[in-house]
Parts: structure tokens; sequence; C-alpha cells
């Protein structure tokens, strides 16, 4: 690992552990029960920035650390399920910093992107559709949301569903579809045509604004605020989807060895029949377990962000890597619950926080299936390819 990661890792570390982590006791970081409020956001990200790891991730000059340099800043910043919200590395704004910086144009740059980057700005992706109304989910091209050009404006209609941190949101990138195909736009929020039907309860409770369901009226966007060219949406989105995958696995990493950290404590000082809890073979087992599996994501972590790298879409990598991550981590939570007994399932520690929210992960960006299926169908192509030649 590189110099540059390694001093920017360490110092957001520090960060996180010496003034985020006592705000996971503070009120507002439950907020409204969707997630922590903007006030105490904002609060954290004023205390990042004078502590020089606000955006740790895009250097001055507006470059992006390499994917390998990224996964060694953000597992550090998810060692609280604040921290990415305090040095902003968190979803969505991580990936859709990502794509504006990669397909925006230097006026799109420096509208959208800067205030997101400056951590001024929050902002929401809006893809997936209501389920029931038989729209985009897994299969995004389902999608039902409908643009079509007037003049000098392109005008959306349609439902959005389960879309993270809409409220409160300033930035949205929006999909829809053409006569081309998918299109993506850039649109200031909060716009009257845009409205909140309903934001659900949900599992987790850690994004501000929820996962909002909204209905889009007419909402009229001027033509240069589209990203990228019309029909061309899918190819976008994929630019942003293995990095920002990619970076879920990151996060999630720090928030279990963070759990990990607290469930080891717990069994060094806890006694049980007349011994530590970890001196009985069952549990210490289960810590053992615990610590094959952290390594075994970080090295999946490590190695997609490798191929990246190299340019590659990773599109193939980051399924392996995200189906793999999600599934050892959501085990490692589980595990770290059953050590620490009664005191696992309350709210006296972050582990009870951090099993409940990482359930969600093994669906959005992909539930683990939708992967899998998609990994079978490249082996069946290989097949079918080698059969060939
Ligand atoms: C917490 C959270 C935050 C989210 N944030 C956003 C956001 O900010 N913006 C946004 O646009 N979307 C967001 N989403 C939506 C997310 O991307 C979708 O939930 C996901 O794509 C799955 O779509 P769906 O929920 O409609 O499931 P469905 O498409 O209804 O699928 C249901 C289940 O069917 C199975 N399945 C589907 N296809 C296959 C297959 N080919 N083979 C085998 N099994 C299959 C899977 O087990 C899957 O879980 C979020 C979701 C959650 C839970």
């Amino acid at each position: 690992m590189t110099e540059r990661a390694l001093a920017i890792a360490d110092k957001v570390e520090a960060f996180v552990r010496s003034e985020i982590i006592p705000y996971e006791k503070d009120p507002r970081a439950r907020g409204d029960g969707h997630g922590p409020s903007d006030e105490l956001v904002l609060e954290m990200k004023d205390k990042a920035r004078a502590a020089g790891v606000l955006t740790p991730h895009i250097l001055a000059d507006g470059s992006h650390l390499t994917q390998r340099e990224t996964a060694t800043v953000l597992i550090r910043s998810g060692l609280s399920p604040l921290g990415p919200l305090a040095v902003n590395t968190m979803a969505p704004d991580e990936g859709n910093m990502y794509l504006l910086g990669h397909v925006g144009t230097p006026e799109q740059k420096a509208h959208f992107l800067a205030p997101l980057v400056e951590g001024r700005a929050r902002s929401s992706f809006l893809m997936t559709e209501p389920a029931a109304e038989g729209g985009a989910g897994s299969d995004p091209s389902m999608m039902q949301t409908t643009c079509h050009q007037d003049g000098n404006h392109w005008v959306i209609n349609g439902r959005k569903a389960f879309i993270t941190g809409y409220q409160g949101a300033s930035v949205g990138i929006v999909m829809a579809k053409s006569a081309e195909g998918a299109c993506l736009f850039l649109v200031d929020l909060p716009d009257p045509a845009i409205r909140i039907d309903h934001v659900p309860h949900t599992i987790d409770s850690s994004m501000p604004g929820g996962h909002a369901t909204l209905t889009i009226d007419n909402l009229r966007v001027p033509a240069d605020q589209m990203l990228g060219q019309s029909g061309e949406g899918f190819k976008y989105a994929q630019i942003r989807l293995s990095p920002a995958r990619l970076s879920h696995c990151m996060r999630w990493l720090g928030c279990c060895i963070r759990s990990h950290e607290i469930a080891s404590d717990y069994a060094n000082r806890r006694m049980a029949f007349g011994k530590p809890l970890i001196d009985h073979e069952g549990v210490g087992f289960m810590l053992a377990e615990n610590m094959i599996e952290l390594k075994q994501s970080e090295l999946m972590i490590d190695w997609c962000a490798d191929v990246l790298d190299t340019g590659a879409l990773g599109t193939v990598e980051s399924s392996m890597a995200k189906v793999a991550v999600s599934e050892h981590l959501q085990r490692i939570a589980d595990r770290c619950v059953q050590v620490m007994g009664g005191t696992g399932v309350t709210d006296d520690t972050i582990v009870e926080q951090i099993y409940r929210e990482i359930r969600a992960f093994r669906i959005y960006d992909g539930p683990t299936e939708v992967h899998k299926w998609s990994l079978a169908k490249k082996i069946k192509r290989d097949w079918k390819h080698a059969q060939a030649g």
C-alpha cells in the first residue's frame, strides 16, 4: 500500500475513533427514525473539515485515490456507521461523486460535483421503481420512468422507490428511458415536480432521509443537465456500479472489524463456568471464524480493487466480491451478537445496529442471487465459447 494512502487512513481512523464514535450515543444519531439528523451530519462534517479528513479519497487537485488506496481509507472510515457520513465517504454520495468525476462536463462538475466534494450537499440516485407497479428492480430493463425532449428541456415522468437520502438531498441523478434507451439526468433538489409519497420504515437507521418512494410529475430538466448521451444511461451506470458496490464492501468491513473488536473484548472479560468466555471452545471458535472471514473479505476487496485499477469495468469481479463479502460480513455480525449474549441485542453497543443494518446489504446494489445468476450466465457463455473454438 502507498504511503499516502496509509497516512490518510491513519488520520481517518484516529478521527473516527476519537471524534465520531462518541456521537453514536447522541440522540440525533437516530434522528427521525430513518437516519441521523442533517444537523448532526453537518456538525460532524465541520469537525472532519477542521481535522483535514473530509472527502479523504479525493485529493486537492480533484484526482481520486486508486481503488486499492480508497479501500484502505474507506474501511477505516467505516469503523463507525457514522464515520462515512462524517468524512463524506458514504453512499450514495461516494458513488455519485465518482460517476460525476468520470462522466460530468466541466460545467456539471462545477455546479453538481463541487458542493458534494466540499461536503456542502447530499445527493441521491433515482433508479429503482415500485415493485407493485412492475417497475425496475433487480431488472433495470423494466424501467417505466420516461423522458422526452421538449425544446431545450427534457420532461420526465414516473415513480421511484428506495431512493436513499432523497429527503434533504440537493443533487439528484435520475434514470429514465427515452426512445433511444436509458438516460441519466442531473437535477437540483428539491423540485416541486418530484413528490415524496412515502418514506417506509426500514430495518436500517443510519441513512439521513431514509429510502423514499417518489412520484415524478412532468419534471423539466435543461438539456445540458443530461449526464452523457441519450440512450447510454446503462453504460454510465456501469461505470458507477463496480466501484460503488465495492465501496459498500469497504465500509461494511470497517463496521464488522469494530463489531469483532467489541465482541472479542466482551469474550475476554466476561466469565462463565469459572473461566473467560473466550476459553470456551464454542466462543473461541466463533471469534476465530470471524478472524478468518474478515481477512477473506479484505483480500476479496483488495483483489477486486486491483482489477478496477487496471481500468477494467470489473463487473464479474465486483459481483463475486459483493456476494462473498456481504455473506461473510453478515455471518460475522451475527456471531458478534451471539458471543455477547443478551448485551449483543441491546443498543448498549453498536454491535446491535451493525447486525440489524447489514441485512439490507445482501439486497441493494444487486441481490446475492442476481449476482450468482449473472455469474452462472458467464460460466455458460465461456463454456459455449470453449466448445465453439
Ligand atoms: C436499503 C436499500 C437502499 C436502496 N437504495 C437505493 C437507491 O438509493 N437508489 C435506487 O435506485 N435503488 C435503491 N435500492 C433498491 C435496490 O437496488 C433494489 O432493492 C434491488 O435492485 C432489488 O430490487 P427489488 O427490491 O425490486 O427486488 P426484486 O427485483 O423484486 O427481487 C426480489 C428477489 O428476487 C430474487 N431475484 C431477482 N432476480 C433474480 C434472478 N435473476 N435470479 C435469482 N433470483 C432473483 C432475489 O433474491 C431478490 O432479492 C435500495 C434498496 C435497499 C434495500
